[in-house]
């Protein structure tokens, strides 16, 4: 890193040390040309990235409203709060792990989509019916015969799937 007094390309770092309870470095550093010494922090950013709606706008990541379209999805659902808890932290890590300062809602939707998918097939047909109704109709048919064969929540996700309201459970 330059050095802040006289533009010098080479530092050295003199002394190197964790801070804030291990979440920050702190960097002595001395200036190969100048020798003035200055104090460098290092931090991992954890920001979570802005959701960039269909329409263009942009919003912050709003945790609370996904874990609200969650909790709507997964209600009366055999599932515990441990489980939705740990699922957004996925989610969260995955949007993190992208690195990317903005994503698309469709690409959000798609993660709780993931997700749900795991957790709850009822869950995951009503959020995925009302998510996807304005996208693919046919490719959502063929999801939800594949999900019904095979396993006894075909009458489960039938069910789900009539009684989906609209409009809710969106993220
Ligand atoms: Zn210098």
């Amino acid at each position: 890193m330059h050095c802040p007094f006289c533009g010098e390309a080479d530092t050295k770092v003199i002394d190197s040390r964790l801070v804030a309870e291990g979440d920050q470095v702190r960097r002595r550093r001395e200036c190969l040309s100048c020798h003035e010494r200055f104090t460098t922090f290092e931090t991992a950013e954890l920001v979570m990235p802005r959701v960039v709606k269909q329409d263009g706008t942009r919003q912050p990541f709003d945790e609370e409203k996904l874990r609200a379209g969650l909790m709507k999805a997964l209600e009366k659902r055999p599932v515990s709060i441990e489980s939705i808890e740990a699922a957004l932290n996925r989610i969260k890590y995955r949007l993190r792990a992208t690195g990317e300062r903005e994503v698309k809602s469709m690409q959000l939707g798609e993660e709780v989509m993931t997700e749900l998918r795991q957790l709850d097939k009822v869950a995951y047909v009503r959020f995925a019916s009302v998510y996807r109704s304005f996208q693919d109709i046919n490719e959502f048919k063929e999801e939800i015969e594949r999900l019904s064969q095979g396993n006894g929540d075909a009458a489960d996700v039938a069910r789900a799937l009539a009684e989906t309201p609209t409009g809710k459970g969106k993220v």
